[in-house]
């Protein structure tokens, strides 16, 4: 069999004998494997690394498996992510998808079954990179990242610096509500006056430019939350 490249996976996982048994089993299937054996260290090997697919456990020491899920996905929509949990009701179930993992396994699971999944995933993700490249998309509104361009229903709409930048991290976090605190921290500077309303200022323009004149609507209010791109 051939591979183009190497596929990596991260695991985080604090239970080092499930952890390097994973390992085991993925690199003999192909897989290059990096494992942490907590959150701290999983976000800063996400944070320095280009990973194909994430194998997150829930219960880890530093930062858990959610607030994990959560900060991988601020930075990148794209890449897949499983979590791993010994706890099996409904809550955590939704928790964990509300974070943003893409699939779910309840331990103890069988390898076979995190291979099939592994497989479904990133088949799912290499086929869509392809024809996508380096756009995003909700509905008829697209973002060339390369280009810096954006087109609604095929026009062309020009946008400030700025407002690129609140579009591109409410496009990548497309249909979850993100809070002014999310917006300042991700798009202006750390040290940003969440007093001002500079943010309510700047979704407004974007509201002009890339809703007004469409029937359908992209950026909603959460009255009291915050904000979202949402698809229809
Ligand atoms: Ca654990």
């Amino acid at each position: 069999m051939l591979f183009m490249e190497e596929l990596t996976i991260l695991i985080v996982e604090d239970e080092q004998k499930i952890a390097n048994t994973l390992k085991k089993g993925l690199t003999e299937n192909g897989y290059q494997v990096d494992v942490a054996f907590d959150g701290l260290i999983g976000e800063r090997m996400f944070l320095a690394n280009q990973y194909d697919l994430i194998i997150l456990d829930i219960n880890l020491p530093g930062i858990n498996g959610y607030e994990l899920c959560r900060i991988i996905r601020n930075k990148n929509q794209q890449v897949p992510v499983i979590m791993l949990t010994a706890l099996s009701t409904m809550n955590d179930k939704l928790e964990g998808f509300d974070a943003g993992s893409d699939d779910y396994l309840i331990k103890p699971f069988e390898f076979k079954e995190l291979l099939v999944r592994i497989r479904a995933l990133l088949k799912r993700t290499q086929h869509q990179q392809l024809p996508t490249g380096n756009i995003l998309r909700i509905n008829d509104l697209e973002m060339n990242l390369d280009t810096k361009e954006v087109k609604r229903n095929s026009h062309v709409i020009s946008l400030t610096a700025k407002e690129f930048q609140l579009l591109e991290y409410m496009m990548r976090n497309k249909n979850r509500v993100v809070s002014r605190a999310d917006i300042a921290v991700n798009v202006w500077d750390i040290d940003f006056d969440t007093k001002t309303n500079v943010i309510d200022v700047y979704v407004n323009y974007l509201r002009n430019k890339i809703d007004k004149q469409f029937p359908d609507k992209l950026i909603h209010t959460q009255i009291g939350m915050g904000y979202v791109l949402k698809e229809y």
